[in-house]
């Protein structure tokens, strides 16, 4: 008998038939003598229909009312899925993050969780009611509904686990665990059987959508069980572990791609002190977060720096980019928008050399420029055309042979 915290996004919920089979899940979960609480997202698109509903009024709509709007989606399914449960012969109640005790900061659209309280989700799980949880959204101290931003029922899901001492947490999603690759984008990506959460996190933030990073965060913070596995055909999915057993097997993991950034470049900076200082404290001020950063020591005493943002900051960064040609007197701003951010993530880099000469080799093989290069201890990104995102994927997964290895677990 244990206690299991469960997460079953949008997908999974969006209509009644797909409430039922998350029903089945649950009840699964409890005729194995389990305690079950199960964080669920807004059904289907509703949470993008309500942004793109109010983006028809206004391009800047107060932070608090679009919470008050967005938190709505999650109620709708918490209160749908206990009804379904109940037309089901179980007991259940639906709790909002605020009826729950979930507390955040007053950051609106990306609330941080300050802490959790237990005894209400405790209460119902021992008078034996399955306890279903919105997820996505908290309360502020002073009683403001808050969201955590997109995705975030992720989050929700890992911070109750881990509030509640929950054997595990299994995320339920609309793909079988986590690839070697994007299956979409390559069908011989395969599926690991387990993955640590440094590996994990480092792919989250390079793109891979399985899993929010926020959330994998939290599950290394509190050492969080996780799983991740497909809730319209169940296997073993893949487990989140602190580490293999095999460690010194594997060299990559993974590999991901983020086609979300753009570069800019800022050509001819005059060579002296404090110039990349006055670049990045001016696009740090305006609130726009630079990924890769790279500077072209040139000759005649000027320099290019160029650097990546993402889509959405990408016309801002433009613009300060060209103001800061004129103060600094540089030469001119480029841009590209048409570029790949790819990611070869793996733990075994610790104690491997060569992998990035292995890694640029593969890519040199498969015709692909490299345009920008960033490492840490156990992932390397370049940044490559768009257009070469599959061949480069390709290449890479041969390169490691990542269709073949199999992982296993240590606990
Ligand atoms: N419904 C919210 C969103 O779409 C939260 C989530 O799905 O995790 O972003
Ligand atoms: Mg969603």
């Amino acid at each position: 008998m244990g206690l299991i915290v469960q997460k079953f996004g949008g997908t999974s919920v969006a209509d009644v038939e797909r409430m039922r089979n998350v029903a089945g899940h649950i009840i699964a979960e409890a005729d194995r003598g389990n305690s079950v609480v199960t964080v669920v997202s807004a059904m289907g698109v509703m949470t993008d229909d309500l942004v793109n509903m109010i983006a028809e009024i206004t391009d800047d709509p107060p932070a608090r009312e679009m919470d008050m709007l967005l938190s709505t989606g999650e109620q709708i399914s918490i209160a749908t899925l206990a009804i379904t449960l109940h037309a089901m012969g179980r007991e259940a109640v639906s709790l909002t993050g605020p009826q729950v005790g979930i507390e955040t900061d007053g950051a609106h659209g990306k609330a941080r969780i300050l802490k959790i309280a237990d005894a209400r989700v405790r209460e119902a799980l021992e008078a034996g009611k399955i306890v279903i949880v919105a997820g996505f959204q908290g309360t502020s101290r002073d009683m403001e509904i808050t969201t955590l931003g997109r995705g975030g029922s992720d989050t929700t899901a890992v911070a109750l686990a881990a509030a509640l001492k929950a054997d595990r947490c299994d995320i339920y999603t609309d793909v079988d665990g986590v690839y070697t690759a994007d299956p979409r984008i390559l069908p011989e990506a395969r599926r690991l059987d387990a993955i640590t959460y440094d590996e994990m996190l480092e792919l989250a933030s390079k793109g891979a959508k399985v899993l929010n990073s926020r959330s994998v965060e939290l599950a290394k913070n509190f050492s969080v069980p996780l799983r991740v596995l497909n809730s319209m055909n169940p296997g073993p999915g893949t487990m989140v572990v602190k580490e293999y057993e095999h460690m010194e097997d594997f060299v990559v993991s993974g590999v991901t791609v983020n086609e979300h950034e753009a570069q800019i470049s800022i050509i001819g900076v005059p060579d002296k002190p404090g110039m990349a200082a006055k670049v990045f404290k001016t696009l740090g001020d305006a609130g726009i977060a630079v990924d890769m950063i790279i500077q072209n020591i040139g000759s005649d005493k000027v320099n290019d720096i160029s650097f990546t943002v993402g889509e959405a900051d990408f016309s801002r960064a433009k613009e300060i980019a060209e103001q800061l040609v004129s103060e600094m007197g540089a030469i001119e701003v480029q841009t590209d928008d048409s570029i790949a951010k790819l990611s070869v993530v793996g733990v075994g880099m610790k104690s491997h050399s060569g992998v990035a000469g292995n890694m640029f080799q593969a890519l040199a093989d498969a015709g692909i420029n490299i345009q920008m290069v960033s490492t840490s201890e156990i992932c390397i990104t370049c940044l490559i055309d768009v257009g070469q995102v599959r061949d480069a994927l390709k290449a890479l997964h041969k390169e490691f042979g990542l269709g073949k290895t199999a992982q296993s677990v240590s606990n």
